[in-house]
């Protein structure tokens, strides 16, 4: 925390989509002294945090960890399975699809970025189609960002599987899942996922300094033909140091505690039950917009996230003006609009560790600046919100 010649009462209200509130008991389990990562004591948390970890993706398939923010796994995603030149398919929902053709692009494959409004997710007929055409089987991969933090959009990852599915065209399936994980359900194995991408700071409730891969034994294959340069995040060296719980290199030791307790807390509330909660505060944020007469960014109900919604501020209006007074005024911040989105939008993050009262007070924050920014607006967001949570 910066200093500043006002010291500001209460708790900083973090209400971005990721990093997301920690937990004291994740906050409280990092206090620990660092430990020898090639001792039996860090074999043992390894061990068990790779096993653990599995039941999150639902899968049975292993889970690499780096020590990097969730891009590292998206460039490792690629590294690991590509050759130069090859074909991929990717759509551009909003700010991270195009991060992630970008890395693409710069490992040279040639992708193909189906352009997007940012306001509706990859669409299966397309894959479809696309796959259709293909008939030599050029396009090794498809891409999706199941949960698009940039504009709250929701892709629908299983009917892309069956699209892929439907052709039996042989290309990898990839996801990202860094906002989605933990928050509402996502299945590595039943949905025949070749890599998901994860990251420790938003549904997980973690700090940021932690990637995943889950890895299809199909991807394992790819890896093997693969010619792209990989080096830190090669998953050969991973995958053979893991065997034992270890690591190629110092692995980030007190963030694996952090990430141990956290998946504890996810375990024992039930994945289940979070992803309800996830649903629950969803759902009485999506009310609070509509009776504020405002527009969620994502067109289609059907793809509205469950971890984040990003709603548009009337033409003439500037959503990071809002967002200043609110964290002037009400010591709050919340998520600014990427990219093509800059200005148009401000995000609510509803994931990871929250409750009714936690979202209560984000939705107030919003209600409180909506009126003090001159945006025009209807009251009763908050109170509409608060009806269907005390139902
Ligand atoms: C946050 C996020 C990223 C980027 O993660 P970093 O840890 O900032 O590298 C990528 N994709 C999605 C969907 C995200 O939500």
């Amino acid at each position: 925390m910066t200093k500043s010649n006002t010291y500001k009462a209460g708790r900083h209200f973090l209400s971005v989509p990721g990093p997301t509130n920690i937990p004291d008991r994740v906050l409280q389990a990092m206090a620990f002294p660092a430990m020898d990562h090639r001792g039996p004591d860090f074999q043992n948390l390894s061990n068990n945090i790779l096993k653990k970890i599995k039941l999150i993706f639902k899968s049975e398939d292993p889970v690499v960890i780096f020590p990097s923010a969730g891009t590292g796994a998206m460039e490792a995603s690629l590294a690991n399975t590509l050759n130069e030149g090859d074909k991929i398919l990717m759509f551009e929902t909003g700010h991270f699809a195009t991060e992630w053709c970008q890395a693409a692009r710069r490992y040279k494959l040639n992708v193909d970025f189906v352009p997007g409004d940012w306001r509706t997710g990859a669409d299966p007929k397309i894959v479809e189609k696309k796959l259709r055409e293909d008939k030599n089987h050029e396009i090794k991969a498809v891409l999706v960002t199941h949960n698009e933090t940039s504009t709250g959009i929701k892709s629908q990852v299983e009917e892309v599987r069956k699209a892929i599915d439907s052709t039996n065209h042989p290309a990898l399936f990839m996801v990202d899942t860094i906002s989605s994980l933990g928050s509402y359900n996502y299945e590595h194995q039943k949905w025949k996922v070749d890599v998901t991408v994860g990251g420790s700071q938003k549904g997980l409730m973690s700090p940021p300094g932690l990637s995943f891969n889950a890895i299809s034994p199909k991807a394992l294959e790819a890896y093997k033909k693969s010619n792209l340069t990989k080096s830190y995040f090669d998953w050969g060296q991973m995958l053979e140091n893991n065997k034992g719980g270890f690591y190629p290199y110092t692995p980030a030791v007190n963030l694996m505690y952090a990430l141990n307790e956290a998946v504890d807390m996810l375990l024992e509330e039930g994945l289940e039950n979070v992803f309800k909660r996830h649903k629950r505060h969803a759902d009485a944020t999506r009310i609070a917009v509509e009776a504020w007469g405002l527009e969620i960014l994502a067109k289609n109900p059907i793809e509205r996230s469950d971890s984040i919604t990003a709603i548009m501020v009337p033409d003439g209006y500037d959503s990071d003006s809002l967002r200043k007074i609110i964290y002037d005024n009400y010591n709050m911040s919340l998520g600014t609009g990427l990219n093509k989105v800059k200005g148009k939008v401000f995000r609510i993050g509803h994931m990871g560790d929250l409750n009714d009262l936690t979202l209560a007070g984000t939705l107030s924050g919003v209600e409180m600046g909506l009126k003090q920014s001159g945006i025009p607006f209807k009251k009763g967001g908050v109170m509409a919100a608060l009806d269907f949570l005390s139902k």
